[in-house]
């Protein structure tokens, strides 16, 4: 037994989990020399969601504060959350852009790449690993843990002895539900630590209330590096504290030699950016939830869940929701759930209960999931299921990517015309985040603001007025909706209520915006033709006509914000 080594989550995994990854580069530059004096194994502080809400909300160039934080952190390395062939987006992109990432991410700061992938499926993994190793980085490979009945001992070991055969320096379980019991995390470990020859990282949320036990029991079989958060970030859907588990481990063995009183300068400096983002903090990801041993889903899409069913208006339909997400996740062969399985897998469960029907509505991302664009589920698919979605569509089975044209220079070349893309950097930017990366490159976009909080610790909520309003006149219920002014008030299909009357009439399933139509006042339908697609909840719904006829009147345009139960069209 040796020392344990910890990786501190603070810049990227406490933030993300605690307050909606909103922290600003210029609230962690600050403290990160006073960090590097720690003796950390890594300091995670790049990746994962934290690219995404740089340019989606803070007007914060990542590649800047990667440079910025390399420019301050001169012993401890600076890791990185990389989704193997997602990066740190949503979909699979070509080999030349993950070529091009993993060497800008390296060039630009990152020493440790934790590199995963949602389904554990390898073959998503050893593109990304290969060229970090070819730069010379840490390689950490990652098992995605989860409970089913598929997921046994046994195959996460071989999952390890498949990442160490691709050159991996470490080996991270990755608990994002804190699910892993002190048992699990005992077995697991002593059985890579046997079997491999690689470093083993134990990464663990609170979600569940038992990891700091597992921690403990990790320790014991022998675990080198396990995560945790500074004390203010730690706790509920993040990591257990940094100061309490050098405590815990101070005079045994496992004695991590890491200063306390260095800490708890950090930790003052924390508890202060605490308050001033205290506004985000949302109690449930605070605290310990134990439906999640029930339900198994992460802290952070419980919070996700919660927020797109009160959008939906059908918060009086969350058991039913979580009762249906194991279903639907046996259905698919048992994914993990984490980015993007969690959302794919949750927001499925939202339509197949608010639909009224079992898979009535189908995400675009769950047809490409049951075609095998995501690679190999742990289980296969319910053949059944598979076939009312895609019918008889071709399944791959090779590599996803390997269906993919390189992308990289039409990318480059179309930014640098438009003029908003000037280097190497400003272009993965602008592939991995086509619709929103031009407006931050061009310098327009707007740092979200941050509510302030009053003095007696009250936050002011300054964004969010309710715009839409149920009136009751003498006992009528009348829906009104506030539109900022110079918004141009088209026809809302609400309020053609004759729609509804008509015979034939198509009526919006889920609450969103028209993101396509695909016919013509005049074109003929067959039944399960695709007549327009509607964005819900971040995914891409094809909506289909119920039976054969005419197109006779459409009601929504592309961009159309719609509400459930509008007239999308009439079909006779
Ligand atoms: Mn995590």
């Amino acid at each position: 037994m040796a020392k344990v080594r910890f990786t501190e989550t603070a810049l990227r995994d406490a933030h993300q989990s605690l307050l909606a990854t909103r922290m600003r580069t210029r609230d962690m530059v600050p403290i990160a020399e006073e960090m590097d004096k720690v003796g950390y194994f890594s300091v995670e502080a790049w990746g994962g969601a934290t690219f995404d809400t740089c340019i989606r909300y803070l007007n914060d160039d990542p590649w800047e504060r990667l440079r910025q934080l390399k420019a301050e952190f001169h012993k401890t390395p600076i890791q990185m959350l990389l989704r193997g062939q997602n990066l740190v987006g949503y979909k699979h992109y070509p080999d030349d852009i993950v070529e091009k990432f993993v060497e800008k991410s390296y060039e630009n700061g990152v020493d440790v790449f934790r590199i995963f992938d949602a389904l554990n499926d390898v073959r998503n993994m050893e593109k990304a690993i290969k060229v970090a190793k070819d730069q010379g980085a840490h390689v950490q490979g990652t098992i995605s843990y989860t409970i089913s009945p598929v997921h046994t001992l046994d195959n996460f070991v071989e999952l390890a002895k498949d990442l160490e055969a691709l050159d991996c320096d470490s080996v991270a379980i990755k608990d994002m539900a804190g699910l892993i019991t002190p048992t699990a995390a005992y077995d697991l470990v002593t059985k890579l630590k046997e079997e491999t020859g690689l470093l083993v990282d134990l990464h663990c949320h609170c979600t569940s209330g038992m990891t700091p036990i597992s921690y403990y029991a990790a320790c014991q079989a022998g675990v080198d590096i396990l995560d945790t958060a500074i004390s203010p970030l730690a706790w509920g859907t993040s990591q257990p504290p940094t100061e309490s588990m050098v405590a815990a481990l101070q005079g045994t063995e496992f004695d991590t030699g890491l200063d306390l009183k260095l800490l708890t300068a950090i930790k003052k400096y924390f508890e202060d950016i605490k308050i001033k983002y205290g506004s985000l903090i949302d109690p449930i990801s605070e605290s310990v939830d134990t439906d999640v041993l029930l339900y198994q889903i992460p802290g952070g899409m419980l919070s996700n869940l919660i927020s797109q069913l009160k959008e939906q208006n059908a918060m009086d339909r969350y058991t039913d929701v979580l009762e249906e997400m194991p279903r639907v996740r046996k259905d698919m062969g048992y994914p993990p759930l984490v980015t993007p399985t969690s959302q794919i897998v949750g927001i499925q469960s939202v339509m197949n209960v608010l639909g009224g029907e079992r898979y009535k509505t189908v995400s675009n991302e769950v047809k490409e999931y049951m075609k095998g664009m995501y690679g190999k589920s742990p289980a296969p698919v319910d053949p059944e299921i598979s076939k009312q979605i895609i019918g008889d569509e071709e399944v791959i089975t090779c590599r996803p990517a390997d269906l993919l044209e390189p992308e990289f220079d039409k990318f480059k070349k179309e930014g640098e015309e438009k003029g908003f893309v000037k280097s190497d950097e400003d272009a993965l930017t602008y592939v991995l985040y086509p619709p929103i990366a031009p407006k931050f490159l061009k310098g327009n976009l707007v740092e979200e603001d941050l509510n302030p909080i009053a003095p007696d610790g009250e936050v002011i909520i300054v964004n969010e007025i309710p715009n839409e309003y149920n009136v009751d006149v003498d006992g009528d219920i009348f829906n009104v909706k506030i539109l900022p002014t110079g918004i141009e008030i088209v026809d809302d299909p609400v309020t053609k209520d004759p729609c509804k009357e008509k015979e034939g009439v198509v009526l919006s399933a889920m609450q969103g915006t028209i993101v396509k139509v695909n016919v013509d006042v005049g074109d003929e339908v067959k039944a399960g033709d695709t007549i327009c697609v509607i964005e819900a909840m971040k995914m891409e719904n094809d909506i289909q006509a119920e039976s054969d006829g005419t197109v006779d009147e459409i009601f929504v345009d592309v961009g159309d914000s719609i509400s459930k139960e509008d007239c999308l069209m009439v079909i006779k």
